[in-house]
């Protein structure tokens, strides 16, 4: 008798729910390098940096201090005030401890403002392309995501066009995953603008607000004058600090909303763990120094494999502002050219159409693997280009030469 026949049905919202493509690529990859083959991951955005010993250290001591029960449900005073003070030393509006919520990562603070906010039938916009889990949190929450093409600038005309009586959200993130660009303030008083007519929260994703090239290049929605009384702010220490696997992000909202969103962390997970939440605070005591270090080391590697992949035939590849992502054109079918990298050259990226049809045409390669791993996939790559353009002026010569 099979099990999985004979179990009752399962709910339309997982079932119709297409995985992640990001979490499956690495889960494919991992596998792979268990198995003992040797693939070079440029797929997922987790940076290769270690996780600074202080940070370890203050993990270490929580739990030999006896952290290891339940904390208070929004986040300990202490990190919620410290994660305050650094959203508001970046520019913009102040806030407060009580505005702050500590969430298990940037996708949980995603998932639950949405979850405050998306009713069964509402619609949320948001731009394509964009990173993998914004249409399905919006479809985990019942809602319905609406999609406005924006591989290049954000045309406001066309956001305003999505809007309609069902509408509630926005999602608006910057630096932008997958493509690297930075929205100007002028993008951003456009969505407010539409925003404030139509009476509609913003979600605003900025994970990868400290990875930013130009200094002073990042605008905070939240600068904007009368932004932040609709917008909920979605943050990571992950990109940041090398701490992917922390699991420690926070979500910002306007007071009465942060409560709202709290009943949905009590029913759920309850609080991130204590202890992990002091390494965090830990993290957010680090100088400054190491997070320059770590944005100028994305930023050569930006700059070493652009040219490097505007260098082959075929592919164009623009150097993003922030960011360690490259979303380099490479013309015809994206699927295709993922698949022939990852079967001929053990090399592991993802198709830009993962991230929306508007991506089609397009890779996404992530920089946050080792200087060495990106070496060697840039040396394999340059060696197949080579080596297949040869081959089409052979066939077009008729030269053996
Ligand atoms: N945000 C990262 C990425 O786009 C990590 C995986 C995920 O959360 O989707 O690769």
């Amino acid at each position: 008798m099979n099990d999985a026949i004979s179990s009752p049905r399962l709910a339309a919202r997982v079932c119709g729910l297409a995985g992640s493509a990001t979490v499956e690529m690495s889960e494919r990859i991992r596998q792979a390098q268990a198995a003992g083959a040797e693939v070079l991951p440029l797929a997922s955005g987790d940076p290769n940096l270690p996780t600074h010993p202080e940070i370890i250290a203050a993990a270490h001591r929580a739990l030999q201090e006896g952290q290891t029960r339940y904390g208070p449900a929004a986040g300990l005073p202490a990190l919620r005030t410290a994660l305050a003070r650094r959203l508001s030393a970046r520019g913009g509006a102040g806030y407060s401890a009580d505005e702050l919520l500590v969430t298990p990562g940037g996708k949980f603070a995603v998932f639950a403002a949405m979850m405050a906010v998306v009713e069964p039938g509402d619609e949320v916009i948001h731009f394509d392309p964009c990173w993998v889990s914004y249409r399905a949190c919006v479809r985990l929450c019942g809602g319905v995501p609406v999609a406005v093409p924006a591989l290049g600038t954000i045309d406001a005309g066309r956001v305003a066009a999505a809007v309609t009586p069902r509408t509630r959200m926005i999602v608006v993130n910057s630096p932008v995953n997958p493509t690297g660009a930075v929205l100007s303030r002028d993008e951003l008083a456009a969505l407010l603008a539409i925003a404030e007519r139509h009476d509609l929260w913003l979600l605003f994703d900025q994970v990868y607000a400290e990875l930013v090239f130009a200094p002073d290049g990042f605008v905070p929605l939240q600068s904007l004058p009368g932004a932040k009384r609709r917008t909920f702010i979605a943050d990571s220490l992950s990109k940041t600090y090398g701490m992917t696997g922390w699991r420690l992000g926070c979500l910002a909202a306007p007071e009465a909303a942060a409560k709202a969103v709290l009943k949905v962390i009590q029913h759920s997970i309850y609080c991130v763990p204590p202890f992990i939440q002091a390494a965090a605070l830990a993290a957010l005591a680090l100088p400054e120094s190491i997070v320059e270090r770590h944005r100028e080391r994305f930023r050569r590697r930006r700059d070493v494999a652009a040219a490097a992949l505007g260098a082959l035939p075929g592919i164009s590849c623009a150097a993003p502002p922030a960011t360690f992502y490259l979303f380099p054109k490479v013309g015809g079918d994206d699927k295709a050219v993922a698949a022939e990298w990852l079967e001929k050259l053990a090399i592991a990226v993802l198709p830009g159409s993962a991230f929306g049809a508007a991506g089609a045409g397009h890779l996404r390669l992530s920089l946050a693997c080792s200087d060495e791993v990106l070496d060697e996939a840039l040396a394999r790559l340059r060696r197949h280009y080579l080596a297949n353009s040869r081959d089409k002026d052979e066939i077009k010569t008729g030269s053996t030469a």
